[in-house]
């Protein structure tokens, strides 16, 4: 789950890192209200989970509340690499002296957690890594041993933090880390941490993703999930246990098992196709984890045709099959459906749809064909 820049800093402010106070704003008039209390010049900072957003346009100064409502006006609704903005952060604006880059996430390959820092920040650190691969310093945290002082003593040394800010950004660190572990986190980036005028060392930016299998044990983010998730079917999903990620294309697919639905999405692309989404039932698909997985995707008006694809394992086609026509009979759907079933008790399956099943729904013998057929359906459809 990742989460909004300003959930992030309210983290981060828990976690005793420091960062510019601020409030968040859904209209003009709230944002002028924020830049009232906070008083002086304010930035207003576009809320969308993707980078950037600076040069996009996204973050923008303002030095009374009357330029605050002008800035947010211009900035709330504004399209930011296809998210749309909706919400506001306003700050207390920062004078910088100079932008470092410090992260904590997982290095998968090592098996450890990995802090990373940077004396130049502010900018893609893809680009610092790769154009000045000495200017990013990294360290292995053993997760037994933890992070420890010498750990960023080390890392500030080794990429030359200027002096009078050595305190700040050692302070930044242990507290990053400590929330890395006490969030169960799998990203905390802050780029850039400030250097400001005044010799403090500030947050400036945030960007956290909470592991999804540790929100049970942490209801209060949890909560936030629902504030993060602003797409209808992805929150359907979401409160229904299916996996479930929307694409931009008009064929919509389910399948029983990640690996089945991604070879599914790239058969329907092979043929020609756009796939809607990327969904999975689940392994051992039932009835019911049919039914939940159609109204997911018939809830989407961008689908013309589906494609499900089930191959029988544990699961049983002909189970299946039955969950299919319970669903079309509890939700009524009238697109073109195109089944493909294999593996066990498939023969069963396929029967039971001949025999009952209505007209808009296809049987086809192989991926390939219930791919090329979906395709043409959503293309006879648009
Ligand atoms: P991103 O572009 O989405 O990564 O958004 P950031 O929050 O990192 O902001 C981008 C840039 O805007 C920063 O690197 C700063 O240079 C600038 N910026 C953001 N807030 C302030 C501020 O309070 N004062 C000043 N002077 N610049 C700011
Ligand atoms: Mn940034």
């Amino acid at each position: 789950m990742d989460l909004f820049e300003y959930q992030g800093k309210q983290l981060f402010a828990r976690a005793g890192l420091a960062v510019p106070s601020g409030e968040v704003a859904d209209t003009p008039e709230q944002a002028k209200a924020a830049a009232e209390a906070i008083g002086g010049t304010v930035v207003v900072k576009a809320q969308v989970q993707v980078g950037g957003r600076g040069k996009a346009g996204g973050i923008k100064l303002a030095k009374t509340p009357d330029e605050a409502y002008a800035e947010a006006k211009n900035i709330l609704g504004m399209d930011i690499k296809g998210h749309t903005v909706k919400r506001v952060w306003v700050e207390a604006a920062s004078d910088i002296k100079k932008e470092y880059y410090a992260s904590v996430t997982f290095d998968r390959s090592a098996k450890m957690p990995l802090v990373m820092l940077s004396a130049m920040g502010g900018m893609d650190i893809e680009g610092v890594a790769e154009e000045h691969p000495d200017a990013l310093a990294r360290l292995h945290v053993d997760p037994l041993i933890g992070f420890q002082q010498h750990d960023a003593r080390w890392l500030i040394h080794h990429v030359g933090i200027d002096e009078p800010a050595q305190k700040g950004v050692f302070d930044a660190l242990m507290k990053s880390y400590q929330a890395f572990i006490d969030l169960e986190a799998t990203l905390i980036e802050i780029n850039p941490l400030i250097w400001t005028e005044d010799d403090r060392v500030v947050a400036l930016d945030a960007k956290v993703s909470i592991d999804n299998n540790a929100l049970s044990r942490n209801p209060e983010l949890a909560e936030l999930q629902e504030s993060v998730t602003d797409d209808p079917q992805e929150r359907m999903a979401q409160e229904r246990g299916v996996t479930y990620v929307k694409l931009d294309g008009d064929v919509g697919i389910m399948g029983n098992g990640a690996g089945l639905v991604m070879s599914s999405l790239d058969v329907v692309a092979l043929a020609g196709g756009k796939p809607a989404n990327f969904l999975d039932a689940g392994g051992g698909s039932n009835a019911e984890a049919v039914t939940t997985a159609l109204e997911v995707l018939l809830s989407d008006p961008k689908v013309k045709s589906l494609m499900i694809n089930i191959f029988g394992g544990i699961t049983r086609c002909d189970q299946v099959a039955e969950g299919l026509l319970a669903a079309l009979d509890k939700l009524g759907a009238t697109l073109p459906i195109v089944v493909r079933l294999d593996g066990t008790a498939a023969p069963e399956g396929r029967a039971i749809l001949a025999e009952r099943a209505p007209d808009n729904v296809v049987i086809a013998p192989t991926m390939l064909a219930a791919a090329t057929r979906a395709v043409e359906l959503a293309k006879e459809a648009s």
